[in-house]
């Protein structure tokens, strides 16, 4: 007898009431199994290692397709697996994750990897893990040191002291520390009069414009600790410019952006400083704010490295709405056309060669300069192509990793070398290091270029 003969007592017709459905237990235990989006996606199609600088340069570094994917399946099935310590020699600059043609999150995967390495398997009285710990916390050294800044400067930079640094700490003495600004940007900051003050150039600028003085035109900055400690003349270009264009600044409490954190894997650091973060922007988005950031690498820590690995009230609308800061102006200012009407005249008339930090391709931004400067009249800027300038943050100052650092930069150096001019450009602050390092050049940031052109 057929099943046609026969039908069963289904009618499709009839509506579901669920009383008879029994569910089935398909993963046993979510807690026991990472269900991430993408984490297995890969297909080994390996474009992600042919993407990655430590891979090119060092034979033995597995790259970033075993580090991410293949170490996450190999942790799925053995239960006592150990992450293998090639983690601590990924530079993290993300590369791959830009190369990925199928979307997996890879440097979530290194970093979630690698905060467990540290935590679980790395000597917390080794001199590598005392040695990255300081290096990590910068801001911390930085805070000390900039209360001496001309003691600080010399002491750091003293020979002696460079060379007992390699030998008990592991930093290279090959270079050079960055000076200290005698003045911190958060210091200029206050005693220019803070909010109050910017609210007042911002309305005046309103008015030149022909704008509404009440304008509801407001952002807070994300300064980072580089800007303020180091190169306090970013954070003013950055005050400076967005004033000029009818802007209120605020300039909110902040910690590290978490950065060198994560690269180290100091997961339980990154996300202290994260926490204060994310409650100072958050509240002030809820007030209309956006958040804007003049180091590519911060920008990036508050828009994915902070919702890829922390879970913090209000972590989604900081990312959603934080920018880079001439990304900022370029989406709500007529930035090219203003650009394509100024001229620039005196110190920064000069040819750049411009690199863009890996963290600028992860966010689309790798053309912006080039294309908004190629037309303002007085300077020249040329692209140096798309290799990594090889410092990735703490990376390059590791004496173990010096040399391979200056094995991933060389493409970028050749490619100076070969620009015209003798005066190098980027967002990045540890970038800007490496060339100046390796070429000699002047570094100077987009900012600055544009408050020589658009700022009377
Ligand atoms: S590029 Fe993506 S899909 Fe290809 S091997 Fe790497 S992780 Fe896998
Ligand atoms: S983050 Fe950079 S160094 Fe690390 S695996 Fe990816 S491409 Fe290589």
């Amino acid at each position: 007898m057929s099943d046609a003969e026969s039908p069963t007592e289904f009618d499709p017709t009839a509506p579901n009431t669920g009383e008879d459905f029994e569910p089935v237990d398909v993963f046993p235990d979510s807690d026991d199994f990472d269900l991430r989006p993408g984490a297995d996606s890969c297909y080994k199609c390996s474009t992600c290692d042919t993407n990655c600088p430590v891979a090119e340069v060092d034979d033995e570094f597995p790259g970033p397709k075993f580090q991410g994917p293949e170490q996450w399946r190999l942790k799925q099935n053995e239960d006592d697996y150990t992450i293998d310590d090639s983690i601590t020699d990924c530079s993290n600059c993300m590369r791959c994750d830009n190369a990925c043609p199928s979307g997996v999150p890879l440097s979530q995967m290194h970093n979630t990897a690698r905060g467990e390495y540290v935590s679980e398997q790395m000597d917390k009285l080794s001199v590598e893990y005392v040695r990255n710990r300081i290096l990590a916390n910068y801001r911390t050294s930085a805070t000390i040191a900039s209360k001496v800044p001309r003691l600080a400067n010399f002491a750091m930079n003293f020979g002696p002291a460079r060379w007992v640094m390699e030998k008990t700490l592991g930093v290279t003495s090959e270079r050079e520390f960055p000076a200290f600004a005698k003045q911190t940007f958060r210091e200029w900051w206050s005693s220019r009069g803070g909010a109050a003050a910017s609210k007042e150039n911002a309305q005046q600028a309103r008015e030149r414009r022909g704008q509404d003085r009440d304008a509801d035109k407001k952002v807070a900055y994300f300064h980072g600790c580089y800007s303020n400690y180091n190169t306090p003349e970013v954070g003013k270009a950055m005050v400076r410019v967005f004033e000029e264009y009818g802007y209120e600044v605020v300039v909110p409490e902040q910690r590290c952006s978490g950065t060198p954190m994560f690269a180290n894997g100091m997961l339980d650091d990154a996300r202290r400083g994260a926490e204060v973060n994310v409650s100072s922007m958050a509240d002030l988005i809820e007030q209309g704010y956006d958040a804007i950031a003049s180091c590519t690498s911060c920008s990036m820590a508050l828009r994915q490295e902070y919702p890829e690995l922390f879970d913090i009230d209000g972590i989604d609308e900081v990312a959603a709405n934080t920018f880079e800061s001439v990304e900022y102006l370029r989406i709500h200012e007529d930035l090219k056309g203003d650009l394509r009407a100024a001229d620039v005249e005196g110190d920064l008339a000069r040819e750049f060669a411009y690199h863009a930090p890996c963290h600028a391709r992860n966010q689309g931004l790798e053309r912006q300069s080039v294309e908004l400067f190629r037309d303002l009249e007085g300077v020249g800027i040329e692209d140096v192509g798309e290799s990594c300038s090889g410092i990735s943050g703490t990376y390059g100052w590791k004496a173990e990793k010096y040399e391979k650092s200056m094995k991933i930069g060389d493409e970028m150096f050749d490619h100076m070398d070969d620009a015209s001019g003798d005066t190098g450009m980027t967002e990045c602050p540890t970038c800007a290091m490496q060339m100046e390092h390796g070429t000699g050049y002047d570094i100077r940031h987009p900012l600055e270029l544009l408050e020589a052109a658009l700022v009377e």
